[in-house]
């Protein structure tokens, strides 16, 4: 049978965070017996955009820019999906995140799909006025994909509230009218959520905390290593300190500090999103990435990249529990060897998913035009965590197989039931 464009790729492309998504579809496949035919069609993204575009920046010169906007199975509602840019932005690795958000969205039953976007640049090597004039490009570029009812993007890597408000601002600039619900994680100013910020921090907080319980144990003065101190790895930080665990690492891109007493966050949140900042800490050795995923600790929290837990330092991971909070942080070797080795690992499309869940609060909100209080959206957010941590818990217990596994047999098992359900059209 011959090989469509994907099917080629995938097969080039063995390492790839694409080809990681498709092992894991075709492993929840087989336990969930699905239909073959049904099989490709969940394995294939429904569309992908690519765009270059040119950007005016500070000096007069004129860049392009490349950037994407992947929209995986539209079975279960409107396509929802980060915005990342980075330099290392790829279509390949935005089909696998759109891919993961579609299983994400279908675990925490929230009525999404799932999308992802990402733009190839390096944001820390732009001023503010050219990340503007990139962000309103790039969104006009992508226009004809993204509305409230159509695909509603949110921050990821190297976005934040900002770059969310002109999101808003330039979608509704075309439409002539001011439309809050085309984009979530957006600045409380503008209609974005209480909870939000912390949000996708909070759901990785209280899978922590599930997962310790089921061990006998709680977060009070469980040891927390973090890698990645950005939005999602500094919000972790914060609320697990807070609930009275000792965070005794955490790092960003130019490596990490360490003090198996614990470190400060109060005095180091003010290093949050910049990078290298938390490296003149004082009270604390400096260690480096690496060093960081092997400590020995309780909880051991990735934040910041896909592909750091491999075949190849799985063997030495000490912690006893791993709650993703980056998207595909490890990978399926790596899965096998902690397996083996008794290690917890509470699987990204359940442990990270705390983002989407209040992005649909946000949502919802800014259709009804009626806000809600913080604790309103925080309870609501942590009991749609709990109930999903302890279905994919009983789901991966009935079927003997791990929490990933659990995870995908429950968010597969939706999409493909919805997908059935609504037939193949025409
Ligand atoms: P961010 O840009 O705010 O922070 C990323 C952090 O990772 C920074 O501290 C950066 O220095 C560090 N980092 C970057 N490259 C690194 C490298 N090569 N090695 C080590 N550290 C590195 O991003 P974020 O929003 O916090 O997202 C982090 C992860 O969480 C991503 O995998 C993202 O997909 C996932 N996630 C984010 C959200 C959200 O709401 N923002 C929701 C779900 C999942």
């Amino acid at each position: 049978m011959a090989q469509t464009t994907i099917e080629r790729e995938r097969h080039t492309e063995e390492r790839s965070a694409y080809a990681i998504a498709i092992r894991q579809l075709e492993a929840a496949a087989h336990y969930l017996n699905l239909d073959r035919s049904l099989l490709e069609v969940l394995k294939h993204p429904r569309r992908e955009l690519i765009v270059n575009f040119p950007v005016k920046m500070d000096d007069g010169s004129i860049r392009v820019f490349t950037g994407y906007r992947v929209h995986h199975n539209p079975a279960r509602g409107p396509a929802k999906g980060g915005i990342r840019y980075h330099p290392e932005v790829t279509l390949d690795e935005t089909r696998a995140l759109a891919m993961w958000m579609t299983w994400k969205c279908a675990v925490v039953n929230i009525p999404y799909s799932g999308a992802k976007g990402g733009v190839v640049c390096d944001p820390k090597r732009l001023s503010v006025h050219e990340l503007e004039n990139l962000t309103r490009r790039y969104i006009t570029e992508i226009s004809m994909l993204i509305g409230p009812e159509s695909d509603i993007p949110a921050p990821d890597v190297g976005t934040n509230p900002q770059v969310m408000a002109w999101i808003m601002d330039t979608y509704s600039m075309h439409k002539g009218y001011t439309v809050p619900a085309v984009v979530t994680g957006k600045p409380i100013a503008i209609g974005g959520s209480e909870g939000r910020l912390e949000a996708t921090g909070r759901g990785v907080m209280v899978m922590a905390h599930e997962a310790l319980r089921q061990l006998g144990r709680t977060l009070e003065g469980a040891t927390v290593a973090i890698q990645g101190f950005g939005n999602v790895g500094s919000a972790t930080a914060k609320l697990m300190h807070q609930a009275g665990a000792k965070v005794v690492a955490i790092s960003d891109v130019r490596g990490g500090i360490y003090n198996p007493n614990g470190l400060n966050i109060p005095a180091l949140l003010h290093c949050a999103g910049r990078d290298g900042c938390i490296q003149a800490y004082r009270d604390a050795e400096l260690i480096t990435n690496e060093e960081l995923l092997e400590l020995p600790c309780d909880v051991l929290v990735p934040a910041a990249l896909h592909g750091v837990i491999t075949g190849h330092n799985a063997e030495r991971i000490q912690a006893r529990i791993i709650v993703e909070a980056a998207n595909g942080p490890v990978t399926p070797d790596a899965d096998e060897i902690l397996d083996d080795r008794g290690i917890l690992v509470v699987p990204d499309i359940l442990a990270n998913a705390g983002g989407v869940v209040v992005s649909y609060f946000e949502w919802v909100q800014d259709l009804q035009a009626f806000f809600w209080e913080e604790e309103e959206v925080n309870l609501k957010l942590e009991k749609a965590m709990r109930r999903s941590y302890h279905h994919v818990a009983q789901t991966a217990e009935q079927n003997k197989v791990n929490m990933r596994m659990g995870a995908y047999i429950i968010g597969v098992n939706r999409v493909a039931e919805a997908t059935t359900i609504r037939g193949i059209y025409p």
